[in-house]
């Protein structure tokens, strides 16, 4: 294992930037026999990773390659869509020679689901409520490929690639600051009018509604998908969970489409939704039954695509999560192993499929990648942005920072990401996030 590349990560902060912001030192610290660059980007109308991978594909494969060597993997492994051609065009030509090979995913959701994507490259399951490590993989994102291949050098994440599309006059993907408002983001892509529309952030399937659109791009953030405040899926996503409740209890026709379709479910985890629909009326949150949610990654495709009474299995599951997560719960290992369904490769759920039921066909344009530089007046980084402890700030008010400055390190013997200054400027404010002012007072494309 490189503990000089391990290290150099760690020093520049990159987490997982197409996830939940998982610390990518630690786990490039594991020990595997493979490397799974995930290419997929599945949720519809997202275009950061397949532009990327065209455009970046040298500092995709110098990443992969840096953490083949962390992790002793002898085997590197992009996956990424057929249809993305260009990708596939650039990163063929420039593997020719190399341990690391092309696998070309069929369009489908959730392609991108890392224990789905683990068991269509290597056909190997990961373990119900386990991780791909489990497997013998690491599967890291596009842009964190990118990121380690800066750290390499000695450059520190200060910016992320975001799409922003839907509803607006001019679908683009930038590159922006880490810190930088969400809703200046979205001028860019020409909204101006904030008042009668809602904002996903994230895809479709995962993404959640904004509540306020003064909150910044982050390091995890990956697209923003501006829609009409009344569309089904703004209602869908801000239904209360009374309410979702309720009506599971209520209308809930225990057909098990939901059940049949889980993609979890497929690969033989022992994940039911439609029992949970059901125990929501007799069972207790402790029950097998009801633990079973710990297993649910929550993509979506019981809520948005499977239920023919539109229920929300996945966030009945999410609130069960965060419920048995409170008390320390966490899913027990499998007793046995249940095969993977024979109906797997039949229940994939197509992309354009998906894309027309969730009513956004019209939004299913390019969303070209611009090489536009946005110089935000100020900036706003949260001191968590990735899985573990909150950073802890090493500047104070007052005072002078340039960009790529460390400005919150990882607490002592804690799992956390440096956060480094996005802008040059000055420290404006220190609280759960750091405020800098730009040195100059207009912002500007
Ligand atoms: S969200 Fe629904 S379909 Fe997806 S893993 Fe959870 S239960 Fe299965
Ligand atoms: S698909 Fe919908 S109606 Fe059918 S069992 Fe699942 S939650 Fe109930």
């Amino acid at each position: 294992m490189s503990e000089g590349t391990v290290e150099l990560v760690k020093q520049a902060g990159a987490v997982g930037a197409g996830g939940a912001g998982f610390p990518t030192h630690v786990k490039i610290s594991a020990a595997v026999d493979t490397v799974i660059v995930n290419g997929a980007e599945c949720e519809p109308l997202l275009r950061v990773d397949q532009q990327l991978m065209a455009t970046e594909a040298e500092k995709v494969i110098k990443g992969l390659e840096a953490v083949m060597e962390a992790t002793g993997a002898a085997t590197g492994i992009i996956a990424l869509k057929s249809k993305y051609k260009a990708a596939c065009d650039t990163l063929e030509q420039l593997t020719t020679g190399k341990n690391i090979r092309l696998f070309k995913l069929g369009d489908f959701f959730p392609a991108g689901d890392e224990q789905v994507l683990v068991y269509e490259v290597t056909g190997r399951v990961v373990p119900e409520g386990g991780i791909p490590l489990k497997a013998g993989c690491v599967v890291s994102n596009v842009e964190t490929m990118l990121n380690v291949a800066n750290a390499l050098d000695g450059i520190p994440v200060t910016d992320t690639y975001v799409t922003i599309t839907g509803e607006v006059s001019q679908p683009l993907t930038l590159k922006l600051p880490v810190g930088t408002p969400v809703l200046e983001a979205l001028a860019l892509a020409g909204v101006r009018d904030t008042g009668n529309i809602a904002v996903i952030d994230g895809g479709p399937m995962m993404g959640q509604v904004l509540e306020d659109l003064s909150v910044p791009v982050t390091k995890v953030s990956k697209g923003f998908i501006v829609l009409p405040a009344e569309h089904p899926l703004v209602k869908n996503k801000t239904l209360s969970m009374q309410d979702i409740i309720r009506r599971s209890k209520s209308v809930c026709i225990q057909c098990r489409m939901c059940s049949d379709m889980c993609p979890r479910a497929l690969l033989g985890h022992s994940l039911s939704p439609h029992l949970i629909m059901r125990g929501l009326n007799y069972l207790q949150a402790g029950s097998d039954t009801m633990k079973s949610a710990l297993l649910c990654c929550e993509c979506g495709v019981c809520e948005l695509f499977a239920c023919p009474m539109l229920l929300s299995p996945k966030q009945v599951n999410a609130a069960f999560k965060k419920e048995l997560s409170g008390q320390g719960l966490k899913p027990e290992p499998p007793v046995g192993e249940k095969p993977v369904s024979q109906f797997r490769d039949y229940r994939k759920v197509p992309s354009k499929r998906l894309i027309a039921r969730l009513g956004l066909s019209r939004y299913d344009v390019p969303a070209p990648l611009t090489d536009t530089t946005y110089s935000p007046r100020a900036v706003y980084l949260p001191l968590r942005q990735h899985i573990g402890a909150p950073a802890i700030p090493t500047v104070e008010p007052g005072q002078r920072v340039v960009k790529g400055e460390l400005i919150a390190g990882i607490p002592e013997g804690a799992l956390g990401a440096n956060i480094h200054a996005s802008i040059s400027g000055t420290v404006r404010q220190v609280s759960d996030f750091i405020e800098i002012r730009a040195d100059r007072e207009r912002g500007g494309a």
